[in-house]
């Protein structure tokens, strides 16, 4: 297996990043390294947020990695897995150059992050089947292959499609691109999947990483909190492309809290209503009129073609209930996505689709 360093862009190969305050080793009772307050501000009585943040939490660290199945070596947490394709994008293309394989309709931060880095955009477009959507992934590796993409992003399971990629498709597309490009599967959905995680993949595949996030199926969207799993020494590199404190000491704090045995209890227990209201609302919707095609989803939402996706979209609207109009992306003029919420919400949503139906039908 070659080094996965090899593909880090060479102009940062022994860059050290910035030397912050809590970097080093030093020991000590009375901190005066960092120019922080002596004193606890009226914004914090407890104190808590007076100093600065260890810049990787190693209690965060090490939760993360259990809950993963991980070394803490092999991940970075940062704010959000956005940070962390920003990180990946920066970190291998040389600005301007590069290229960044991607497979629309998907997730557009990649492309924002290739767009501010000048690398170009290589486009393959997901190919859609009986089955639903899926990526054609000899044309994404040849495309890849020469286009001299340094990054090729698989969304898995897909945002907005809804579809996972088999495991062994992705080994061996990374093992097509060994050498030329690191594979970077976002599971943003991972645990709505009843697929494993990619993350099994990385004992044999040194050119993969693995983005996760807390923002979905563990309820923090608000705390940006992130991760990517790879490589160690990918890690590392990445760390010292990152800013200095990335992650807010409070984030943390209801990070650990989430990921304490009994959260993850009640947040399995939420994955799996998730799970059976996605396929009883996908039901439900695959017999109405009106609704031309409901995909199958291993997400937290469903991606649906309508007769009149405009109408539906004011017809929600109108009713309170606000849904994500994909009209705008490739191939889906006619379509929504629809966040599973809970049981109520979800007879409201399909409330308002039948009655769109039924005047359609009179
Ligand atoms: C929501 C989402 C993310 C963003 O995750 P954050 O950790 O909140 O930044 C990443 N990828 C996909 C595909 C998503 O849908």
């Amino acid at each position: 297996m070659s080094s996965v360093l090899a593909l880090v862009r060479e102009d940062l190969r022994g860059f050290a990043g910035y030397g912050s305050a809590r970097s080093g080793s030093l020991q000590g009772e009375v901190w005066l390294n960092a120019n922080e307050s002596a004193w606890s501000g009226a914004g914090d009585p407890s104190g808590a947020c007076r100093r600065y943040p260890e810049p990787q939490p190693p209690a965060l660290t090490a939760a993360l990695a259990c809950v993963y199945g991980c070394a803490p070596e092999q991940l970075l947490v940062g704010r959000g897995s956005d940070e962390a394709i920003d990180l990946l994008v920066r970190a291998l293309c040389e600005p301007g150059r590069g290229g960044v394989a991607v497979t629309p309709p998907v997730f557009g931060m990649y492309a924002v992050s290739a767009r501010l880095q000048g690398a170009p955009l290589l486009e393959v477009p997901l190919v859609e089947d009986e089955a639903g959507f899926r990526p054609d992934l000899d044309a994404l590796a040849e495309a890849a292959v020469e286009g001299g993409a340094k990054l090729v992003f698989l969304c898995s399971p897909g945002n907005p499609t809804g579809n996972a990629v088999p495991l062994e498709a992705m080994a061996s597309l990374a093992r097509r691109l060994e050498g030329r490009a690191l594979l970077v599967v976002d599971e943003a959905y991972g645990e709505f999947s009843s697929q494993p995680s990619a993350i099994t993949l990385l004992a044999s595949h040194g050119n993969l990483a693995v983005l996760r996030t807390l923002s979905k199926a563990h309820a923090l969207a608000g705390a940006r909190i992130g991760v990517v799993v790879a490589a160690p020494e990918l890690v590392a590199v990445l760390r010292r492309c990152q800013a200095p404190y990335p992650v807010p000491a409070p984030c943390v704090d209801a990070a650990l809290v989430a990921l304490s045995p009994v959260a993850l209890d009640s947040t399995a227990r939420q994955v799996a209503l998730v799970r059976s209201e996605r396929e009883r609302v996908r039901r439900a919707m695959a017999g109405l009129s009106c609704v031309r095609r409901v995909y199958p989803s291993e997400g937290n939402f469903l991606l649906l073609r309508l007769a009149d996706a405009g109408r539906v979209f004011q017809a929600l609207l109108d009713a309170g209930v606000v849904v994500r109009d994909q009209r705008a992306a490739p191939q889906l003029g006619d379509a929504l996505r629809i966040t599973i919420g809970t049981p109520d919400q979800n007879d409201r949503v399909l409330a308002v689709l039948s009655s769109c139906c039924t005047e359609v039908n009179a």
